[in-house]
């Protein structure tokens, strides 16, 4: 299994960043993304990947909510310009329409997601993208700037929104909140396993709410999805490393594969 989305880099794994790492191994988990979300963020992140080579692997990106000014966006985009060698996709970047409510600040957001969106088509870089509350926008965008390589990550929207992402090759990565959500699991219900992937979003979206979430739940959303497709665990499992594996390519030299398996 890898998880593709989480912020294991954070101040509170500090502790148990090493431990985890080994059950995480045992577990079968042969990898985690951690994405950053602030350049000084990014930062602290670039350290911590740099400890755990071919195990833990970097996004770089902006909170759609918080990282907004136009310092930081440049900043952000610098960082991924400089270490393009280093990351495996740009994100998490995209739109929050839960927490920015008002007309002006979402179109600074929409114009952002927009420069996000060319750098990673430049780059050829694949993107993980925040759309909370969002989904129907996000999309849009996505579907006019022509992105190509695109995972949305704990997506909120609607199931005819996430047909139309699954209709231009996207994917989608499903958190263990998926235990207590109903709409993740309608989400599972429609979109075909080739297009899902696993995520922690640790340390949130757990299985239960107000716990710390970590990297090894994501056998959670992974039996979850077996459950409700009435898919196999082992073919979850074979299937999700696999789409990673096929769109966060840079991986791949790193992690040895027999097909995805
Ligand atoms: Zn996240």
């Amino acid at each position: 299994m890898i998880d593709v989305h989480s912020h294991f880099h954070l101040h509170i794994f500090n502790h148990e960043r090493g431990s985890l790492l080994r059950k995480i191994s045992v577990k079968g988990i042969k990898a985690i993304i951690t994405s950053c979300t602030e350049p000084l963020d990014c930062l602290r992140a670039l350290k911590v990947v740099d400890m755990y080579p071919g195990k833990v692997f970097l996004t770089i990106g902006a909170d759609p909510a918080l990282t907004l000014e136009d310092d930081k966006v440049l900043e952000t985009i610098d960082l991924i310009r400089r270490h393009r060698k280093k990351i495996v996709g740009i994100g998490e970047v995209g739109l929050d329409y839960y927490y920015i409510r008002d007309e002006e600040t979402r179109g600074k957001q929409r114009r952002n997601f927009k420069v996000y969106i060319n750098v990673a088509k430049k780059e050829n870089l694949p993107m993980i993208i925040h759309s909370r509350s969002a989904g129907k926008y996000a999309l849009d965008l996505l579907t006019s700037e022509g992105a190509r390589k695109v995972v949305l990550h704990a997506f909120d929207g609607k199931v005819g929104t996430a047909l139309r992402g699954v209709e231009n090759g996207y994917f989608f990565s499903i958190p263990p909140s998926v235990a207590r959500s109903r709409q993740k699991q309608k989400l599972v219900k429609i979109v075909p396993l080739d297009n899902l992937l696993l995520e922690s979003d640790s340390p949130v979206l757990g299985p239960r709410i107000g716990e710390i979430n970590t990297p090894l739940n994501i056998e959670i959303s992974c039996k979850m999805i077996g459950e409700i497709k009435g898919v196999d665990f082992e073919v979850v499992k074979e299937v999700t490393t696999k789409n990673a594996l096929n769109i966060f390519k840079e991986m791949r030299k790193y992690l040895k594969t027999d097909g995805g398996k």
